[in-house]
């Protein structure tokens, strides 16, 4: 039995991300420029590839694999990525195995998907507005994603959606979005907007809603009440006592949650970085192309990467600049 992943302020490494392609069949305005250069193929871990890898880091203690991109069920063959996972669920080594996804794909994958032992979806959806949808995803249908959300339901997946708080944008929908939500059983989460990757004409400053805003929009509303559940992520999570709905926020920009992150992101390219905001990274593609046979090289640059692993981050909106920028765009570490 290998130690466990241990990084040098204590925290467990338990919880890998994991984008398996930066290409998405949407364009979403805060995530991508309309005319994005995608990476070739062969930078591209294989699919065998990534199964090594997640299998090394799940021998060194993470339970849980999340699933993400890009859009992560256009990858060509995830299924059977996805259904070679599964061995891991069984052998109890994996607790949970899940995805994010833009939900397009849905209603062509979710049962497969739940055979394979998903058992939890998070979806993004910004508006439930069609015209609006339209514009905030440029390439996307909403009818398509919402039946990719029934396809989910119906398969029996559990469904969350993640939207993005985008100030001016959904704003006014926010009681459309939860009623909708709680009718459908879905809990919610917004999203802060980062600054992640240039994204053409977009200015962020606009877009940004604090979460503090949107809290208190609630509290006209409904009455909120705070839960002290965490998940070592940056989501905190409030109960709205009307509709029984938990609702999440991210705000990664005005909360300190470094202290308690137990995870790190792999790109699609085996690059490994240990923070979400922090420019830091290692490679892990070269130690899993050096030897095919055996996983030591790759498991000493994981231990290496983890030795790394920055205390926090530095985003900061407060003065009318973005200060603490990131270079990458949330379609390469995968958000
Ligand atoms: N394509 C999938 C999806 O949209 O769910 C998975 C990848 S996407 C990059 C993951 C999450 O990152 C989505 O919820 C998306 O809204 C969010 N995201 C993308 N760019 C972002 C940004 N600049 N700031 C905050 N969240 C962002
Ligand atoms: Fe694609 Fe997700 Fe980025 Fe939207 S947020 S462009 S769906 S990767």
């Amino acid at each position: 039995m290998s130690a466990p992943l241990i990084d040098p302020f204590a925290r467990a490494i338990t919880y890998l991300r994991v984008s398996v392609t930066d290409r998405c069949d949407f364009r979403c305005v805060y995530c991508m420029s309309e005319d994005m250069t995608f990476l070739p193929k062969r930078d591209l871990l294989t699919l065998e590839e990534l199964d090594r890898l997640c299998s090394t880091f799940i021998r060194l203690g993470v339970e849980k694999l999340r699933i993400t991109g890009g859009e992560p069920l256009v990858r060509r063959g995830i299924m059977t990525f996805f259904n070679s996972m599964s061995r891991h669920l069984e052998s109890g080594a994996l607790k949970e195995l899940t995805l994010t996804t833009n939900g397009s794909q849905l209603e062509k994958y979710a049962d497969a998907l739940y055979a394979a032992g998903v058992r939890r979806v998070n979806i993004s959806l910004d508006t439930i507005d069609e015209a609006k949808f339209k514009e905030i995803t440029r390439w996307g249908r909403l009818p398509q994603v919402l039946r990719g959300i029934d396809a989910a339901q119906k398969a029996g997946l559990k469904v969350k959606i993640n939207a993005v708080a985008l100030k001016g944008f959904n704003e006014p929908e926010l009681p459309a979005i939860t009623e909708w939500c709680a009718s459908r059983d879905m809990d919610l989460t917004w999203i802060e907007v980062m600054p992640m990757g240039d994204i053409g004409n977009e200015d962020r400053i606009t877009q940004f809603w604090s979460l503090k805003d949107v809290r208190a929009e609630y509290e006209k509303h409904y009455t909120v009440t705070d839960l002290p559940e965490r998940t070592g992520g940056p989501a905190r999570y409030v109960r709205l006592e009307e509709t029984g709905q938990k609702i999440g926020f991210i705000t990664p920009l005005s909360h300190n949650f470094c202290e308690s992150c137990n995870r790190v992101r792999v790109t699609c390219t085996g690059e490994i970085y240990t923070c979400l905001g922090q420019e830091g990274k290692a490679d892990l593609r070269a130690p899993l192309r050096a030897n095919e046979e055996g996983n030591g090289g790759l498991e000493a640059a994981i231990r290496a990467a983890i030795g790394d692993k920055p205390r926090g981050h530095d985003f900061d909106y407060s003065r009318e600049n973005v200060a603490g920028k990131m270079s990458r765009h949330m379609s390469h570490t995968g958000g």
